[in-house]
């Protein structure tokens, strides 16, 4: 069986991120999202609000589970019997930082492959930093999150001025 994580903040969860489950829910036959508690830069949303938010733009489908960790990508992969991280690469702004985390966990976890996959060039500006930006001043953030989240979103994030 073909296991994929794909971790990140997802502080909150994007088109682009979307974009990418959509893809990779096709390439193995279970995909487990991970969302990461600890930072040492503190969240805007809570770790439920964050994983919430992921569950119901993923309803339909069944291979997708949602899941917080803590510490090591390569522990909670290895806990979830995944053999490959699935990383989005924007920008080549994005590439060294991957390139050194990537190599990290070949080291910490050899079996391990990490896989990138280009962003769709529609989403290539989006991040979720932009996305609390843009909500926080009351800008519209329709074609940026899943419409399913997309009023509950935006109340939220204009409540958090
Ligand atoms: P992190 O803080 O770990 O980068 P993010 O939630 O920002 O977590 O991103 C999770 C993953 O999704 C990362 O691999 C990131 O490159 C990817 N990603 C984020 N935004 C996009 C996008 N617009 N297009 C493609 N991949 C993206």
């Amino acid at each position: 069986m073909r296991i994929c994580v794909y971790p990140g903040s997802f502080d909150p969860i994007t088109c682009g991120h979307m974009d990418i489950i959509e893809r990779i829910v096709d390439m193995f036959d279970r995909v487990v999202i991970g969302v990461l508690q600890n930072r040492e830069k503190q969240p805007l949303f809570s770790l439920d609000e964050r994983l919430g938010y992921i569950r119901r733009c993923t309803p339909g489908y069944e291979n997708v589970e949602v899941e917080a960790f803590d510490g090591l990508l390569v522990d909670f992969a290895r806990a979830k019997n995944a053999l490959y991280i699935v990383r989005g690469l924007r920008a080549v702004s994005d590439f060294e930082f991957e390139f050194q985390m990537a190599s990290m966990n070949k080291k910490l976890y050899p079996e391990a492959e990490t896989i990138f996959l280009m962003t769709n060039t529609k989403y290539s500006f989006l991040s979720s930093s932009m996305v609390r930006e843009v909500g926080r001043w009351g800008g519209c953030l329709r074609g940026l999150v899943p419409g399913e989240i997309l009023p509950d979103l935006m109340k939220r994030l204009k409540n958090s001025l």
